[in-house]
C-alpha cells in the first residue's frame, strides 16, 4: 500500500475566529494528529474560499477601499489573521490555488472526453437583474434581492449520476467500514440526476478554458479537487478528507466525479462535534487531576478531535467527564521511552482506518508517547 496522509475538508474562510469557534479547526487538528502518528509530514491546512459570502464581502471591501486588494489576496490576508502570529508550517491551499485550478482542469478535461462529464446548453434560471445562477426553490436572489428570475439556454458542465452506484458508497469513506452510512446516502441521494456543476462566482476555478466564460466550477466539487492536489502534490496514493457527515453528504454528489485522478484516490473521513461550549464543565476535574495548562490543552485540542473521529457521532457534554478520566489514566502510563512495536502498530492501525486505540488505555498511551516524544518538556506531566 502506498503513502496515505490525511487532509482537512476545506474550512469556509468565514467571518469567524478560531478563539470564538474553536469547532471549526477540529478537521485541521485531527488531521494534524494523525499524519504526526502515521509519520507524515505535516500537510497544507485546506481552504474553501469560492463562496458567494466571499463574493459579497469582497465587493464590499472594493467598494469601500481607495486601494481594493485582488479577491486571491484578500482571501489570503483573511486566512492569515486567524492564525495571527503561529501560522500554520506547512502553509494552506485554497480551493482557487493555480495548483488545484489545474488540477481541476486536468480532470475536467479527462472525464468530457471519457464521457463521464459533458457540455451542453441548458435552460439556467438567473436572476433577471444581475445574472447571478438562481438555482432551485424560489427565494430572493442572493446576490441583489431581486425576486424576479428567468430561464435561458447557457453553456454548462454537466454530471450525469451514474446508475446504480449509491452517491456515498461505504468503500468512499475511510473507517466506517463496520456501519454502513445509510443516513448520509439518504441526504446525498436527494439530489437531481442531471447535476450542472458550473456556478456564477467571482472567484475560483474559471471554466473559461472549456469554452464557459463567467462560470466556475462549482465549489463542491472544487472542495474535493483542493484535497486531491494534497495528495498529488506529495506522490501520495489516497487522501482522507476529514470532515462531518453532514459535510460530506451537502458536498457528496458533487465530488462523485472527482474522487481519484491517476491512481490517487480521496476518501472521505468522518468526525462529529466536540461541545466546546460545556468544557467550563472540566473545571474543577481539572484541578482534581492537577491538570497543567499544557495537559489541558492535549485534552482539548489533541484528544477530543482524535475522539470525535471515533465516535463520528457528536460527543455529548455527559460524556466529558468520563473522557477527561480516562485520558488521565492513560497519559499517567504514557512513558518516556518509545515501544517501537507498540508505535509500528498503532501507525498500521491508523493507516487502516481503526479507531479502537482511542478507548482502550494501552492504545491511547501509545499515542500519548508518540506525541509527548515530539514536544520538548513533554506534555504528559
Ligand atoms: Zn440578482
Amino acid at each position: 500500500m502506498g503513502e496515505l496522509l490525511f487532509v482537512n475538508g476545506p474550512v469556509q474562510n468565514g467571518d469567524f475566529t478560531f478563539a470564538d469557534r474553536p469547532g471549526k479547526a477540529t478537521g485541521i487538528r485531527i488531521t494534524a494528529a494523525l499524519n504526526h502518528l502515521i509519520g507524515t509530514t505535516p500537510v497544507p491546512h485546506a481552504w474553501n474560499t469560492v463562496t458567494l459570502a466571499g463574493d459579497l464581502r469582497h465587493r464590499q471591501h472594493a467598494a469601500t477601499s481607495a486601494r481594493p486588494t485582488a479577491r486571491a489576496d484578500f482571501e489570503v490576508s483573511l486566512i492569515a489573521a486567524k492564525y495571527g502570529d503561529c501560522p500554520p508550517a506547512p502553509g494552506y491551499v485554497t480551493d482557487a490555488d493555480p495548483a488545484v485550478a489545474r488540477l481541476a482542469l486536468e480532470m475536467t478535461e479527462a472525464l468530457l472526453r471519457a464521457g463521464k462529464l459533458s457540455l451542453s446548453r441548458e435552460q439556467i434560471r438567473s436572476c433577471a437583474r444581475c445574472g447571478h445562477m438562481a438555482g432551485t426553490g424560489s427565494h430572493p436572489c442572493k446576490v441583489c434581492g431581486s425576486t424576479v428570475t428567468r430561464a435561458k439556454a447557457l453553456g454548462v458542465l454537466i454530471a450525469d449520476r451514474v446508475g446504480g452506484r449509491p452517491l456515498l458508497g461505504v468503500d468512499d469513506v475511510h473507517a466506517y467500514r463496520k456501519r454502513a452510512p445509510v443516513h448520509l446516502r439518504n441526504i446525498a441521494g436527494n439530489v437531481p440526476a442531471r447535476l450542472v456543476l458550473a456556478r456564477t462566482r467571482d472567484h475560483g476555478i474559471s471554466l473559461e478554458p472549456l469554452g464557459l466564460p463567467g462560470l466556475v466550477l462549482d465549489p463542491r466539487a472544487g472542495l474535493h479537487i483542493a484535497a486531491l492536489s494534497v495528495a498529488v502534490a506529495r506522490g501520495a496514493d489516497t487522501a482522507v478528507m476529514v470532515l462531518t457527515p453532514n459535510a460530506a453528504a451537502n458536498i457528496a454528489a458533487y465530488g462523485q466525479s472527482f474522487l481519484c485522478h491517476d491512481g490517487t484516490r480521496l476518501l472521505y473521513g468522518l468526525h462529529g462535534h466536540i461541545p466546546y461550549e460545556e468544557l467550563l464543565s472540566l473545571e474543577g476535574h481539572y484541578g482534581r487531576y492537577r491538570f497543567t495548562p499544557a495537559l489541558q490543552q492535549a485534552f482539548e485540542t489533541w484528544f477530543l478531535p482524535l475522539y470525535a473521529w471515533h465516535a463520528k457521532n457528536n460527543i455529548a457534554q455527559g460524556e466529558l467527564p468520563n473522557l477527561l478520566k480516562h485520558f488521565h489514566r492513560a497519559r499517567l502510563t504514557a512513558c518516556e521511552a518509545a515501544d517501537a512495536q507498540a508505535l509500528q502498530r498503532l501507525r498500521n492501525t491508523v493507516i487502516a482506518g481503526g479507531t479502537d486505540w482511542l478507548t482502550n488505555r494501552s492504545g491511547l498511551s501509545a499515542a500519548l508517547t508518540a506525541r509527548s516524544l515530539s514536544q520538548p518538556g513533554g506534555a504528559l506531566s
